[in-house]
């Protein structure tokens, strides 16, 4: 079956112990992707947390989980993520983008995957090819890159972006469970871009009011936009339409022919 594209946020990585509203929202996604979708060959998942020179990608069958968080309590780093590796989809993205994308194996599975994959796919029975978002290149030359993997979905690939639509670690309100003004604002527009389809308004996101505040740095936006590409014009729904610590926003997308 054709599978959907999904950007989601992730946050706090102690999320991956925490049961609140966002992360029995994943949990409850999962249920639903699994009833509907069945399980997909294995997962591209596209991590903020491993932003790089050029476009990587694993091809590992064990990937190692990355603990790549610190000053944690201890218990956070005993949780295990064990999904497999899927050899074979690093084979085929190579085929799709040839000298684009380079084989790397100096990364695992990272807690911007990890974190929200204890919820949405507890199981970890399916395989999760990680690949980097490439920092030497353009959003529109992310977003031509998301455009010609959206192939993989028809083979039964389902592709999952992690990051933030808003993200400012300078800006986090520590005691504010809710989001600044800014990043509201930041957030709605991007979802109404989103929702609407408009591609040009999600790539050129330093346009948007407040991209200084929301976008300080953007290895936790670009994610949507590999997203945003693989989503090949399909409709987006919204969940966890969720902004807290001030300058975080939680948002996800699923991207499907709905
Ligand atoms: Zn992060």
């Amino acid at each position: 079956m054709r599978m959907p594209v999904i950007f989601s946020g992730h946050g706090d990585p102690m999320i991956a112990l925490r049961k609140d509203e966002v992360s029995m929202t994943w949990a409850e996604m999962g249920k639903q992707f699994l009833a509907k979708y069945g399980k997909p060959k294995a997962i591209l998942a596209i991590s903020a947390h491993w932003y790089t020179h050029g476009l990587l990608i694993q091809n590992m069958e064990n990937p190692p989980q990355v603990n790549d968080m610190f000053g944690f309590p201890e218990e956070l780093y005993r949780v295990r993520y064990p999904a497999k590796g899927y050899p074979a989809l690093a084979a085929r993205v190579q085929e799709i983008l040839g000298a684009q994308v380079e084989i790397d194996n100096d990364w695992g599975i990272d807690h911007g995957i990890w974190t929200v994959f204890v919820h949405m796919f507890p199981a970890a029975d399916i395989p999760v090819v990680e690949m980097s978002v490439n920092g030497d290149i353009s959003a529109q030359e992310i977003f031509d890159i998301g455009v010609k993997l959206s192939d993989l979905r028809a083979e039964g690939y389902l592709i999952f972006g992690s990051g933030n639509i808003v993200h400012n670690l300078r800006e986090i309100e520590w005691e504010n469970p809710h989001g600044s003004d800014k990043t509201l604002k930041f957030n709605k527009y991007v979802i109404d871009a989103v929702k609407a389809g408009d591609a040009e308004k999600v790539i050129h996101y330093e346009k948007i009011p407040n991209a200084d505040y929301a976008v300080p740095t953007p290895e936790h936006y670009l994610p949507l936009v590999y997203c945003m590409g693989a989503a090949d014009g399909d409709g987006a729904q919204v969940f966890n339409d969720v902004c807290n610590l001030g300058s975080l926003a939680m948002t996800g997308f699923i991207f499907d022919d709905f």
